[in-house]
């Protein structure tokens, strides 16, 4: 296995963690999707305003490969049917952000002041830094990440599901 696909199967693992922790963290879908969607009675950009799945992505070739894996699965940008109109971002259609998987690390990391603070109020998660994960995920990416570390980090976003699945042990 090349190196940077070796990167690229390391963030799709981190991915998949971050996607189980949102299925339990419902902050952006209760408190912030759902109310906008009643308010405009239709679809919403919330914080989906620019084409993020490109805008910060670097010259390398796991990026390379992750945009690649993508757009096989979920067609290129100028593919997408069903966009919703309200968002620059051409994956984001009536029902939100079309890539279940393979998002850039910027849309993979974004969480706004609000549901991290959320996040430390109900659950005391205090390892949520997003500009941190954004670059940890750049560095899983990149190879910059050490294979120690990305265990490290790795077992760090584990913790954060055990700590919302048990919020009284906390
Ligand atoms: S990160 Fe913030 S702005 Fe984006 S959906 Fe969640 S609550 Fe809304
Ligand atoms: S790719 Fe998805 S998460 Fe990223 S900006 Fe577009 S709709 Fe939002």
């Amino acid at each position: 296995m090349e190196n940077s696909e070796l990167y690229l199967q390391r963030y799709l693992e981190i991915e998949k963690i971050l996607n189980d922790f949102y299925q339990y963290f419902d902050y952006c879908l209760e408190k912030c999707i759902k109310p906008a969607i009643g308010i405009n009675n239709g679809p919403v950009a919330v914080c989906c305003k620019d084409k993020y799945y490109k805008k910060y992505d670097l010259e390398d070739k796991a990026f390379d490969l992750l945009r690649d894996e993508r757009e096989i699965r979920y067609g290129k940008p100028d593919q997408i049917n069903d966009h919703s109109g309200v968002s620059p971002c051409e994956y984001h259609t009536s029902v939100g952000c079309a890539l279940k998987t393979h998002k850039s690390p910027i849309c993979l990391s974004f969480m706004c002041r609000k549901s991290i603070d959320n996040l430390r109020d109900r659950f005391n998660i205090f390892q949520y830094d997003y500009l941190g994960f954004n670059y940890a995920l750049e560095w899983i990416l990149t190879g910059d990440m050490t294979g120690i570390a990305y265990a490290e980090f790795k077992d760090s976003c584990l913790d954060m599901i055990t700590k919302i699945k048990n919020p009284k042990k906390n």
